[in-house]
């Protein structure tokens, strides 16, 4: 009983100060227990399941096989592919409160099983790391960019250099997740530029794209395409969560 009321005080008390202070416990994001974290211990075992990838596109594959058969028959423009965990249960609600709901304090979890992913692979170690921009109207209506928020987590962990703004978006286009998947890759063409003043020292680097969510992969060839054309040697892109493949969302 007693304990019960200490809870219902201390959930009033973070009610009523906002987003918990560094250092005091907050509700585990997926169970509710109270935790150090926003993700508890428990969660992370059981819904991080770490399972074998395709090199170059991130797709689960049968164990023992490096790179699945799409990208063998047509490979992708960029060289690697990173993915910490499959958009479901629980990523999917965690990272769309992350886009949609200014659920912010969701992005240090995220980001920790991205240099999580990285730590356990082999992939080389990009010199830059750069998030996936937005459109300097979505940026507005959002009032943060969900790639950044976990870029400038990931980046200092792993010795990468990031900035928000050395990649960009020149032209604003439908969200790709209401159009069909045939037309994604139209839709983001000449979509994206490097920041004019910082594509001599782009040269030589190679650089690590950072997004929350890959699902048709057309964003990421197109900015691999874009970064390629500048002059980076290689490209990789690194997502938090991949949705398996064919999937329409
Ligand atoms: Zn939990
Ligand atoms: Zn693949």
């Amino acid at each position: 009983m007693a304990s019960q009321y200490i809870e219902l005080m201390f959930t009033g008390l973070l009610q009523h100060f906002g987003p918990p202070l560094r250092g005091l416990p907050s509700q585990c994001a997926v169970c509710h227990a109270w935790d150090w974290q926003r993700l508890c211990a428990d969660c992370i075992t059981r819904y991080v399941a770490p399972c074998p990838r395709c090199e170059r596109c991130a797709i689960e594959v049968p164990i023992g096989v490096r790179t699945c058969g799409a990208c063998l028959k047509q490979p992708p423009p960029f060289e690697h592919a990173l993915a910490a965990v499959d958009y479901k249960y629980p990523w999917d609600g965690l990272i769309t409160a992350l886009k949609f709901h200014a659920g912010l304090d969701l992005a240090t979890v995220l980001a920790q099983r991205v240099i999580e992913a990285y730590g356990k692979g082999e992939l080389p170690r990009p010199g830059w790391l750069l998030p996936v921009p937005l459109s300097a109207q979505r940026l507005r209506e959002r009032g943060y960019n969900q790639a950044w928020e976990l870029a400038r987590r990931v980046a200092p962990a792993l010795g990468c250099t990031t900035h928000p703004r050395w990649l960009l978006r020149v032209k604003d286009s439908p969200q790709q997740l209401s159009l069909p998947l045939a037309q994604r890759a139209a839709n983001v063409r000449g979509a994206f530029a490097v920041a004019p003043r910082r594509a001599d020292e782009l040269r030589e680097q190679t650089v690590a794209v950072l997004d929350d969510v890959m699902t048709s992969g057309a964003t990421a060839a197109e900015i691999a395409r874009t970064l390629l054309g500048a002059g980076a040697k290689s490209v990789q892109v690194w997502v938090v969560a991949r949705t398996p493949r064919i999937t329409d969302l």
